[in-house]
C-alpha cells in the first residue's frame, strides 16, 4: 500500500471509487480525461490493455493511479533513461514511493531499491528494458509482490519505426513468467502496422485496446512561405513567444549553429542540439532546455526522442520534416501541458524543388518506394493545401475531423484562390520555349524581360514570351513556380535542376483547361501572427473550458510571470525541473483566480495533498505580496 494511499477517504467504494479519490487526492485533478477512466477501470481489476493517444494525451495516469491502487509495486519499462529520474522526481513531489533502475543507478543505491522492492515500500519502479530481463531483475520480482507492468513507448517493439530497440523484443517473457500481472502498453504511434506488432511481440492478443483521437486541439498549425526565413522566425517568437522555451528544427548541422548563434545575438536564450556536438555539450543543453526557463533549443532531429517536457510552447521548423508521420511527432513535442502551442513552419520553393526531385527520382514500381512516393506527396499537399491543416494532418492518418478546426492559419485566414490560367499558361510556356533546361531564376528573367547577361547570350529576349509577364513581382512568379512544381504539372531534372513540362501541363499551356491557385497569403500571414493573441479561434473553446485561465489576461500575465519566478527559484534550491513542482497550467489558474487561503489554492487543477503541504503557504506569500495586498 502506497503513502499516497493512506490518504484515502473512507467513503470511496469500489475500484472505480478509490480510482477518482487517487485522481483528487494525491494529483489534485478533477476529472478523469477521455477514456483514462475505462482504461484504469480495465486494468485495475487484471485486466491487459493497449493505449494509443497522442502526446500529451494523459497515458502516464493510466499506469500511474492502478499502481497505487492496487497492491504491490509496478514496474513501469521505458527506454528513456535520461527522463527516469525526473518522472520519479514529479511522483515524490506528490508524495508519491516511486524510484528508478537503470545505468545512471549506482551498485549501493540500486541495492536499496532493491529492498525496498522486496518489502513492499515501493508504489513505481522505472526500469530501462536492458535492465528487466537480467536474472537479478527478474529474482527480485519473483520474490515481490507486482502490481502490474507499463510497456512505455511500445511502438519500440515494432522494426517499422525509427525507435525500433531490439530488448523490447524480450519483454514477452514477462507474461510467460507472470501470467496473473496485467500488463498495460502505451504509444502515441497509431499506425496499423506498429500497432499489430505490438500485439504480435508482446502477445497482448487478449488485451483490451483503447484509441482516442490523435488531435492536438491545442497545437496551432501554421505553415508559412519563405521570405527571408530567419526574420520571419524572429518576428514569430516576439509576437508570440518572448519569453517560452520551443525547438526550432533544420535540417543540417551548419545551419543548426549558425541559426542558434544569430537567435542568441538577438537576446535569445537559444542553443544548438545535433549530433555533431560532444556528448557533454549535448547532455548539458539539453539539461538547460528542461531545467531553465525559455531556452530556444536549435536542433536537428536528433533531438527530442523522450522529451516530455510539458511547456514547450511552440516548434519551429526553418526545413521541411521528412515526412508527415515525422511532422506530426516533431511538433507534438509542444504543449503537452494542453495549454495553447504553436507549430509553425515555413517552407519555399527551394523545398518545394527538393521534394519533387525526391519523387520524380524514385520509381513508382517497388513496393516500398511507392510508399515512399506517397508519403512525399502528402507532404507536399499538406504545405500547399488551402483546407483546413488539421483536417489534412487527421485525414492523413485516417480519422475524420467533420468541421474546419478554427485553429490553423488556413482556418484563421481563409486563402483566397485566384484563377490563375494566363499567368500559369506564361510561365509554362517560358519553360517550353528555352527549352526545358532553365530553373525559375532565368525564367523569371525571362517572363519580367530583364535582359540580363544570361538571357542575351542564350537569346532568350527574342522569344515571344521574353518580357509578357513584366507586371507581376519576381515573389509572385516564383509562388507561381512553386505551386506548378507542387501540383506536378512542372518536374524538376535531378541532374541539371532545369524545370520541365510534364502531361499534366499541357492543356493548362495550350489553355484548355483553366487553373485556380491558393494566393500566399504573404502580408495577411504577419497581420494575423499580431492579431489572434487576443483573438479566440473557434477550436479554443474547449480547451478555454478545461482550463478557465487559457486567455490570458495582461494583468494575469504578470501574475503569471511572478509565479514563475517563484517557481524557478524552488527548482533551482531543489535541483528539479520547473514543472516538477507545478506546471504552466497550474499557474496560470493560480494567477487568474488568485486563492487567498488553504481552502481555495487546494482547488486549482495539479494541488494534491502533498503539493498542498509543500507549497501553499509559500505561493499564497507570493500571490499577497506580488498583488500588493
Ligand atoms: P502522455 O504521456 O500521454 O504524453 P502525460 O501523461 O504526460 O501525457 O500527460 C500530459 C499532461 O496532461 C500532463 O501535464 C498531465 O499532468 C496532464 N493530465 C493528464 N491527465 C489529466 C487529468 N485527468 N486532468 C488534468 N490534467 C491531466
Ligand atoms: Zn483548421
Amino acid at each position: 500500500m502506497g503513502g499516497a494511499q493512506t490518504r484515502l477517504p473512507e467513503t470511496a467504494d469500489g475500484a472505480e471509487g478509490r480510482a477518482r479519490a487517487v485522481l483528487r487526492s494525491v494529483f489534485g485533478f478533477h476529472e478523469f480525461r477521455g477514456p483514462q477512466a475505462d482504461i484504469i477501470s480495465h486494468v485495475v481489476a487484471g485486466g491487459d490493455a493497449l493505449v494509443l493517444m497522442p502526446t500529451g494525451g494523459g497515458k502516464s495516469l493510466c499506469y500511474q493511479i492502478p499502481a497505487l491502487v492496487r497492491s504491490g509495486v509496478a514496474v513501469v519499462v521505458s527506454p528513456l533513461i535520461a527522463l527516469m529520474r525526473d518522472q520519479v522526481e514529479s511522483l515524490r513531489q506528490l508524495g508519491v514511493r516511486a524510484a528508478c533502475l537503470n545505468s545512471t543507478v549506482d551498485w549501493r543505491e540500486a541495492e536499496g531499491i532493491e529492498r525496498a522492492v522486496a518489502a513492499g515500500a515501493l508504489d513505481l519502479l522505472y526500469v530501462a528494458p536492458e535492465r528487466l530481463v537480467t536474472s537479478r531483475c527478474l529474482d527480485l520480482f519473483d520474490r515481490s509482490q507486482l502490481a502490474l507492468f507499463a510497456l512505455d513507448e511500445a511502438h519500440c517493439v515494432s522494426q517499422w519505426g525509427h525507435d525500433f530497440r531490439p530488448e523490447y523484443l524480450q519483454l514477452s517473457l514477462l507474461h510467460e513468467r507472470y501470467p496473473a500481472v496485467p500488463r498495460l502498453a502505451l504509444t502515441a504511434t497509431a499506425d496499423q502496422r506498429t500497432r499489430a506488432d505490438i500485439i504480435r511481440q508482446l502477445g497482448l492478443e487478449q488485451a483490451r485496446v483503447f484509441i482516442t483521437s490523435f488531435d492536438r486541439p491545442n497545437i496551432t498549425y501554421r505553415v508559412t512561405v519563405k521570405d527571408n526565413p530567419r526574420q520571419q522566425l524572429l518576428t514569430f517568437l516576439r509576437d508570440r513567444h518572448p519569453g517560452d522555451a520551443g525547438i526550432v528544427y533544420c535540417m543540417s548541422r551548419n545551419k543548426v549553429d549558425d541559426t542558434a548563434a544569430w537567435l542568441a545575438g538577438q537576446g535569445r536564450a537559444a542553443l544548438p542540439y545535433h549530433a555533431g556536438l560532444p556528448a557533454a555539450t549535448r547532455v548539458a543543453h539539453q539539461d538547460r532546455f528542461l531545467r531553465a526557463e525559455g531556452v530556444v533549443m536549435v536542433a536537428t532531429i536528433a533531438f527530442g526522442m523522450g522529451i516530455d517536457k510539458p511547456d514547450v510552447r511552440f516548434v519551429a521548423h526553418l526545413d521541411l520534416p521528412k515526412s508527415l508521420e515525422a511532422y506530426y511527432q516533431e511538433t507534438g513535442r509542444a504543449g503537452r501541458d494542453g495549454t495553447p502551442a504553436d507549430a509553425w513552419m515555413a517552407y519555399g520553393m527551394a523545398d518545394v524543388v527538393v521534394l519533387r526531385q525526391l519523387l520524380d527520382a524514385s520509381p513508382a514500381s517497388d513496393a516500398h518506394k511507392h510508399a515512399e512516393r506517397a508519403k512525399l506527396e502528402a507532404l507536399l499537399g499538406y504545405c500547399e493545401t488551402p483546407r483546413c491543416r488539421r483536417q489534412t494532418l487527421l485525414g492523413y492518418f485516417g480519422e475524420t475531423l467533420a468541421e474546419p478546426c478554427g485553429n490553423c492559419d488556413t482556418c484563421l485566414d481563409p486563402v483566397a484562390m485566384w484563377d490563375a490560367s494566363v499567368p500559369a499558361q506564361m510561365a509554362l510556356a517560358a519553360i517550353y520555349r528555352t527549352g526545358q533546361r532553365f530553373g525559375a531564376g532565368h525564367l523569371i528573367d525571362v517572363l519580367r524581360g530583364e535582359a540580363g547577361e544570361k538571357v542575351l547570350r542564350f537569346g532568350h529576349d527574342r522569344i515571344k514570351t521574353f518580357g509578357v509577364g513584366a507586371a507581376r513581382s519576381k515573389r509572385e512568379w516564383q509562388g507561381l513556380y512553386r505551386q506548378l512544381i507542387a501540383l506536378g504539372l512542372v518536374s524538376v531534372d535531378s541532374e541539371t535542376h532545369g524545370f520541365r513540362l510534364t502531361e499534366a501541363a499541357w492543356p493548362v499551356m495550350k489553355g484548355q483547361q483553366p487553373l485556380s491557385l491558393r494566393r500566399d497569403p504573404q502580408a495577411a500571414t504577419t497581420r494575423a501572427l499580431r492579431g489572434d493573441r487576443e483573438r479566440r479561434p473557434r477550436g479554443m473553446a474547449e480547451i478555454a473550458a478545461a482550463v478557465p485561465s487559457a486567455a490570458i489576461k495582461e494583468a494575469d500575465a504578470e501574475l503569471f510571470e511572478g509565479l514563475r519566478a517563484v517557481r524557478a527559484e524552488l527548482a533551482r534550491e531543489q535541483g528539479v525541473p520547473a514543472y516538477v513542482i507545478f506546471h504552466d497550467s497550474t499557474l496560470r489558474e493560480m494567477a487568474a483566480r488568485r486563492p487567498t487561503d488553504r481552502a481555495g489554492f487546494a482547488e486549482l487543477s495539479g494541488v494534491g495533498g502533498s503539493k498542498l503541504e509543500r507549497y501553499a503557504e509559500m505561493f499564497l506569500a507570493a500571490l499577497r505580496r506580488l498583488e500588493g495586498r
